[in-house]
């Protein structure tokens, strides 16, 4: 089964906006891939539809086999997000942050300090664990969300624009840890709208313009044409 499968996925906000006009993708389980586009593309709605924020008009969206529309507990289970917004307490110790995330999927707190402890290790931050969120630098924020999305141990991490405003340096500590978390065996997919991000990362690619996927191939082929 695919990690993603997207079939004629449309969707047309209140105000009458088609943001997505009708889009098939489909994530092979443990790749990396890259969904490419400018502003306003339509990555973010994509991603709000399999994550269940934002509602479909049409089409189907199942992850490794689930149906967003008759499965949402599963699919919930199997992604981790990492939206482009922080959307965290700046009030609350970080390590509680990622821990109380644990607790919404019912993992025990012993068990989900020991989580907690073994990501913000990775992601450098275990140091800054009684700190509070809004003491921490924009990067350091931006790791906080990728510890906290992988600490349900998902199948599918999904990260939006995950690098927007990180610095050269962070952004390749990042994108190496990304890399061993997907050589680890887990589904990656980000969506970017820097060509060189999708390159240094991702086999596949898809490219999507004005609600439309215009490009759906392996990096290889993509840098062949270019
Ligand atoms: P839905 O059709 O999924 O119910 P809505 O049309 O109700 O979505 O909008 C959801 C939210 O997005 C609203 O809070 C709205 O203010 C906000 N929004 C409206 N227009 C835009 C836009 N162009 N870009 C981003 N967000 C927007
Ligand atoms: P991207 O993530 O690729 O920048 P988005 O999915 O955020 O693109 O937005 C796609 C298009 O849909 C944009 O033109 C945006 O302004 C519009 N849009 C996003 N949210 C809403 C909304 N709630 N209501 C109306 N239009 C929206």
């Amino acid at each position: 089964t695919p990690a993603l499968e997207i079939r004629g996925l449309k969707k047309t906000y209140k105000n009458g906006f088609e943001a997505l006009k009708g889009i098939d993708l489909e994530v092979a389980p443990g790749s990396f891939f890259a969904l490419l586009g400018p502003n306003g593309a339509g990555k973010s709605t994509t991603i709000g539809i399999i994550t269940s924020l934002i509602n479909k008009t049409a089409g189907t969206v199942k992850v490794f086999g689930h149906d967003v529309d008759t499965d949402l507990q599963a699919v919930k289970r199997s992604i981790g997000l990492v939206p482009q917004e922080f959307n965290f307490n700046n009030f609350e110790p970080i390590g509680e942050i990622v821990v109380n995330q644990a607790g919404y999927y019912g993992i025990p707190r012993r068990e989900a300090w020991k989580r907690c402890e073994h990501y913000l290790k990775e992601l450098g931050l275990w140091e800054k664990r009684k700190d509070m969120a809004r003491t921490l630098s924009g990067g350091m924020k931006r790791r906080l969300m990728i510890a906290r999305a992988l600490v349900h141990e998902p199948r599918l991490l999904i990260l939006d624009e995950p690098t927007a405003g990180v610095d050269i340096e962070l952004r390749r500590s990042m994108w190496d840890f990304l890399t061993r978390i997907n050589t680890d065996g887990r589904s990656i997919i980000l969506t970017t709208h820097y060509l060189e991000e999708a390159e240094t990362l991702c086999r596949n690619i898809a490219i999507i313009d004005d609600g439309a996927i215009i490009e759906n191939t392996t990096m290889k082929q993509l840098l062949a044409k270019l």
